[in-house]
């Protein structure tokens, strides 16, 4: 594993600085053009859906199905297609020009209970820490997801390369924390 992630090593938990060191995050010109995804994804193992999900080629795990995802930010349009096919659930998209003031995390969500359209939750962090209050601006939850809801939540714009999870009523979960982990069962369907 690389110097830059020692404390991902270390922790499980991969910070924001360390993530902004990959190459799965879009530059602060990209952020700014439109909704773009995040990919999470640091340890290297074998795993591809994200790139047979991309309809655009954004994403691409080559020479060999070990190696980690790349994007092509110039491909991708934050169309959220690929974050319930991850195993890992490692996949998110960012729209930092949801509103005026809020930016729009969109996230992977297997948890019960299923948020509800203009609710609110609370926001975490990847390591499951409270970070604010968040509404609930969509909820997508059908047959063809698997079981895996697609969730965006508006959140405040400091918070776009933060809130990686949320906490609806008294139960509490994380979306994920960079790493392949999800369930054997899905990774070989
Ligand atoms: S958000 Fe859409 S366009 Fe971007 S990588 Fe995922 S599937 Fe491809
Ligand atoms: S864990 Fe997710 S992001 Fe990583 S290679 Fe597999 S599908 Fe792609």
């Amino acid at each position: 594993m690389p110097e830059r992630l020692k404390r991902f090593q270390r922790t499980g938990v991969l910070s924001e600085r360390e993530l902004l060191k990959g190459r799965q995050v879009p530059d602060a010109k990209r952020l700014k053009q439109g909704p773009a995804v995040v990919i999470e994804c640091v340890e290297e193992i074998p795993c591809n859906p994200c790139a047979g999900a991309c309809p655009r080629g954004a994403v691409t795990v080559a020479p060999s199905l070990v190696s980690l995802p790349k994007v092509d930010y110039a491909k991708c349009n934050g169309c959220t297609l690929c974050v319930a096919r991850c195993p890992g659930l490692a996949i998110f998209v960012v729209d930092y020009n949801h509103s005026e003031s809020e930016a729009a995390v969109t996230l992977p969500w297997e948890m019960l209970p299923r948020p509800e359209k203009g609710g609110r939750v609370t926001a975490l962090d990847r390591a499951g820490r409270p970070v604010c209050r968040a509404r609930v601006v969509r909820v997508l939850d059908t047959k063809a997801l698997d079981r895996c809801a697609v969730v965006t939540l508006a959140v405040p714009k400091r918070f776009w390369n933060r809130v990686r999870s949320f906490r609806v009523g008294k139960a509490a979960g994380t979306a994920g924390a960079g790493r392949k982990t999800r369930t054997a069962d899905r990774r070989s369907r």
